[in-house]
């Protein structure tokens, strides 16, 4: 008979590509979904600390966003300050001395701008010109202008209103400088006009005629310096600043500021100028109806105007001075957390990411509160601790399904491996069995058959028959005995034995059988064998497989010698026959199950490969080792070595001994 040898391990078998595939199947699936998941968590995770963070900035803008609210209607309020009892040009120049707007346009009831007024408005032109005025006017056109004067003069000191008086003053030194009587001309500007009752009188377009004429005669000061020039600078100054009694209008307050700033730089500017300015332009660019509900545009470029709760007042703001009103309130809030906050005009987009916005509300109502951190790494790093955990228990997890894979597959082959054993035993054990009985059926059909019994035939066959039982019983022997082995039963019953003992019963079990085929057996044992703790039958199974392989294997030369002789803290039994012996390829690989070497070399149906496996299962099990030594076509040696002392045994063996 001869078996191919069994290759069992996984990699070099063809059939455990399942195994590998399902060990693929088993790990890749779940990784994958692993993975999924833990994508779906990190993405929620980083949308839920991002949600947090917001949560935490919103609150931060609301405590701001009511702040900014709670100014803003304050400022409403103040804007209706001052309403019945002050005229339109005192609120003007309260609203603007108060420093919270940039400017405002006071309206009557009626919606008409009262102050300023988009235009002067004219007094009427008065009574016609007389007959001296006509002539003083000819005078004037055709170059005398010395008479001229006199006659303005004489108008002047004969009038009764004082309207005409004033006019005829100021053209009489309108005449005086033409004639280049600067001096003249000025003592009329600043005295003749600057008497009290004329305080309020005005030419044909409104105009209020002292602070013209005050600036006139300062104009003519400008070329020559005198001493009462700083005193009428002064003067003109505070007439310009003063928003009483007579109201000067607008446009020429406008006008009569910019040139006394002109004349005298060194004069301080006019708190109000710039919102005159502002006001002028404002109602020059025809703009929308305001609110006093929202703050809105006004159709010039960064400025938006808001009305009192009554609409008489509308105060202009910049944008510059909107914005810097926010900063101001948010200097005044500590932040829990490091960020800049903006203020966004309607239609304006925050800049950069990681942006938690707002809407003001309020009077600011499509404007936004637009906060964004300091760190603007803090949304990602917050993100990032959580999922560096994601990716541990994730990694874990795969882990362990990558184990347990591993785990599942070894056993998985570990079955599948079991399972061909146990069909290539089977086999065997049908193919081995069926050779001894057939042969023994034959013998004793033989026997049966013969009419005449011959004794010594009997005898040769009945020693046949013996031969073929005891190649049975040892086969049985050692199917179960790896029976016992695949199925890690094989207790050995441990005790101290008598080396001699053992080898005895294996001697007694083959010298009959040895001399019958002429085999020369020599036994060489040491008389002082020390006594081992060891299974005696698992030794004698050792010494027979050992034996009968001598046997078996030997052909021309048969001699066969058992040693036991002890060595350092062993004892050993050798096995020495001068037989076929082995190639050096072969050596190693004897001890495997089911291995036979090709069996041309030995003898056929001489064995199923078990022999030397359970040998050295069973000397592996004493803690001892099992060696060959053999030559090809010169015979071969096994040793073996059983420790005297096992590891271990020292105080089991005292009390047994
Ligand atoms: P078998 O039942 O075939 O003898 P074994 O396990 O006892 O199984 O031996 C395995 C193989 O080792 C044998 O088939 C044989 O070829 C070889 N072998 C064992 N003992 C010897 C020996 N003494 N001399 C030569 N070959 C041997």
């Amino acid at each position: 008979m001869r078996l191919s040898p069994l290759r069992l391990q996984a990699g070099r078998d063809g059939r455990s590509w399942p195994v590998v595939a399902l060990l693929l199947v088993v790990v890749l699936v779940p990784t994958v979904g692993v993975l999924w998941f833990m994508s779906q968590a990190m993405h929620n995770e980083q949308l839920a600390v991002r949600q947090k963070l917001s949560d935490v900035y919103r609150a931060q803008l609301q405590t701001l966003q009511r702040d900014v609210q709670d100014h803003w209607r304050q400022r409403l309020a103040e804007l209706s300050i001052g309403a019945p009892e002050l005229t339109a040009s005192a609120r003007f120049a309260q609203q603007i001395r108060g420093g919270l707007v940039d400017s405002v346009v006071v309206y009557g009831r009626d919606g008409e701008p009262l102050y300023p007024t988009p235009s002067a408005r004219g007094q009427g032109a008065g009574q016609s010109p007389s007959g001296p005025w006509l002539r003083a006017q000819r005078q004037e056109h055709s170059g005398r202008l010395s008479t001229a004067a006199s006659t303005y003069a004489a108008i002047a000191d004969g009038a009764t209103d004082p309207r005409q008086r004033a006019r005829a003053l100021r053209a009489q030194a309108r005449c005086l400088d033409k004639a280049g009587e600067r001096q003249a001309a000025i003592a009329v500007l600043t005295h003749e006009l600057g008497r009290p009752e004329l305080r309020s009188t005005a030419d044909v377009q409104g105009r209020l005629i002292v602070p013209s004429a005050q600036l006139r005669a300062l104009q003519l000061l400008a070329s020559a310096p005198d001493p009462t020039r700083d005193g009428l600078v002064e003067t003109l100054w505070s007439r310009l600043d003063d928003y009483g009694e007579p109201v000067l209008p607008a446009a020429q307050r406008r006008f009569l500021m910019g040139e006394l700033r002109a004349l005298a730089p060194e004069a301080p500017t006019f708190p109000t100028q710039a919102a005159e300015a502002l006001a002028a332009r404002y109602l020059a660019s025809d703009p929308p109806s305001p609110s006093s509900t929202s703050l809105l545009p006004t159709g010039l470029p960064d400025l938006w105007h808001l009305a009192s709760d009554d609409g008489t007042v509308v105060a202009l703001f910049e944008q510059r001075r909107l914005l810097q009103d926010f900063e101001l309130l948010k200097s005044r809030q500590t932040l829990s957390l490091s960020a800049d906050i903006e203020l966004l005009a309607p239609g304006t987009e925050p800049r950069g990411q990681f942006v938690v916005s707002l809407p003001v509300g309020g009077l600011l109502r499509d404007w936004q509160l637009a906060l964004r951190p300091d760190d603007a790494s803090l949304f990602a790093t917050a993100a990032n601790q959580r999922i560096h955990v994601y990716w541990l228990i994730g990694s874990l997890v795969i882990l362990l399904i990558a184990l347990l894979a591993i785990l599942v597959a070894k056993t998985v082959q570990r079955q599948l491996k079991l399972t061909r054993l146990k069909n290539d035993l089977l086999a065997t054990v049908s193919h081995e069995l069926k050779t001894p009985l057939a042969s023994m059926r034959l013998l004793v059909d033989t026997l049966l058959g013969a009419g005449k019994y011959d004794e010594e035939r009997v005898r040769e066959y009945l020693g046949l028959i013996a031969k073929e039982n005891v190649r049975l019983t040892r086969l049985v022997d050692n199917f179960l005995t790896f029976s016992r082995m695949e199925q890690n039963r094989h207790s050995l019953d441990k005790r101290q034995v008598d080396l001699h003992e053992v080898i005895g019963d294996a001697v007694d079990s083959v010298s009959e059988r040895f001399e019958a085929t002429g085999f020369r057996f020599d036994v060489e044992v040491d008389a002082d064998l020390p006594p081992l703790w060891a299974d005696a039958d698992g030794l004698v199974t050792v010494v027979l497989n050992l034996l009968d392989n001598a046997h078996k294997y030997s052909a021309d030369e048969q001699h066969i010698v058992l040693r036991a002789y002890a060595e350092n803290d062993s004892v050993c039994l050798a096995v020495e026959d001068s037989g076929i012996g082995l190639s050096s390829r072969v050596a190693g690989k004897i001890f495997d199950r089911f291995y036979q070497v090709d069996q041309s070399l030995s003898r056929p149906g001489s064995g199923c490969g078990l022999g030397l496996s359970i040998v050295e299962f069973i000397v592996a099990a004493h803690g001892g080792s099992i060696d060959v030594e053999s030559r090809l076509g010169e015979g071969s040696t096994f040793t073996v070595r059983l420790p005297v002392e096992p590891e271990g045994r020292r105080g089991e063996r005292s009390t047994l001994t």
